[in-house]
């Protein structure tokens, strides 16, 4: 990884980091916290190499030139070193490695950076060892722990620690992630806006979830165009099978919502699309709604979201929205009061 590369998921983080090793003014230990391990992963060693080479620049950028860089180059830089899990926990012992190595290390060459990989896998010892460290750190080191849950690092590490929070990634690097893990583009396209959604469902069954979810409400969204009275009948036979908890009714509110989103946005020509599939069917929705009508309808999805989270009965509320979607900005946001 290179800077630029992470400025663009992470101007604030990048920015942050360059300018802690310009001015030189790094602490002991960062922590790198939050939900896309690959990033975090590779803007400590991007922050470990920038760290450690012996050309200041501005940038922070790794000069590549300097015998540090070269170390680092050669592919065994001994002056970084990664500690990781052997799959259930980081035991004392790689601590203990980890202080012997700087201790002998520590004579030869300046600085030496660690990297912690899934720090919250750390034993109570193996953390109260390194915690040893963090208070009395030897020469000039640098600590980086990364790690997807925060809160299960011990509160002492990180009070000693700066904490740098990386931003949840954009729609759009989720929705390109799954489509490397061997999603569908249909699937990664609502998987990146869902979420963990519904979390009731293990991973394989929310695709499957999501596959037939996603045909209930582009079937319902087109009934509610086409031929409105007979949506509600779509309602009893497929939409409360199949989203028929309180959680899936909410993930399916959201499946209709993105589905009036992606029609507003086809009006616009965007083209960051949650059913990006269903190109044709948006488009001629587009050119028959107007963007008053189609904020309506997102506003009434939205009021329903909101009334199902205060315990409304689910089939009474599914029907008060169709009518809410047909007739778009003619519902009075009180007739949702008799719920
Ligand atoms: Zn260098």
């Amino acid at each position: 990884m290179e800077w630029g590369t992470l400025r663009a998921e992470q101007p604030v983080v990048t920015q942050l980091l360059q300018h802690a090793v310009w001015r030189e003014r790094l602490p002991h230990a960062y922590i790198f916290e939050g939900e896309d391990r690959d990033e975090q992963l590779g803007a400590a060693f991007l922050l470990a190499r920038a760290f450690l080479c012996s050309n200041n620049d501005p940038a922070a950028k790794p000069c590549n030139q300097c015998s540090e860089c070269k170390r680092v180059q050669s592919g065994q830089h001994p002056d970084i070193i990664i500690i990781r899990s052997d799959g259930l926990s980081i035991k004392k012992a790689q601590v203990e490695f980890l202080q012997k190595e700087f201790a002998y290390k520590g004579m030869e060459s300046t600085r030496k950076a660690y990297i912690i990989e899934e720090a919250d896998k750390m034993t109570t010892s193996a953390a109260n060892s390194l915690l040893a460290s963090l208070e009395e750190p030897e020469g000039e080191a640098l600590a980086i722990l990364e790690t997807e849950n925060l809160h299960f690092l011990l509160p002492t590490i990180v009070s000693r620690s700066q904490v740098i929070s990386f931003r949840p990634l954009s729609e759009a690097s989720r929705q390109a992630h799954l489509r490397e893990k061997g999603e569908t583009e249909e699937v990664a396209a609502i998987k990146a806006r869902v979420g963990n959604k519904p979390t009731s469902l293990e991973d394989g069954e929310r695709t499957n979830w999501i596959v037939q979810g996603r045909q209930v409400v582009i079937q319902l969204a087109e009934e509610v165009f086409q031929r409105p009275l007979q949506a509600k009948w779509l309602l009893q036979d497929k939409w409360h099978t199949h989203f028929n908890d309180r959680e899936g009714l909410d993930t399916g509110l959201d499946f209709l919502l993105f589905w009036y989103r992606d029609v507003l946005y086809t009006k616009w020509g965007r083209e960051d699309l949650a059913y990006p599939d269903q190109l044709e069917r948006l488009k001629t929705e587009a050119l028959n709604r107007s963007e008053s009508m189609l904020a309506a309808q997102m506003k009434a999805v939205m009021e329903a979201k909101r009334y199902l989270a205060a315990n409304v009965n689910p089939q009474l509320l599914m029907e008060r929205l169709l009518l809410r979607l047909q007739e778009g900005s003619n519902f009075a946001s009180s007739d949702w009061h008799s719920l």
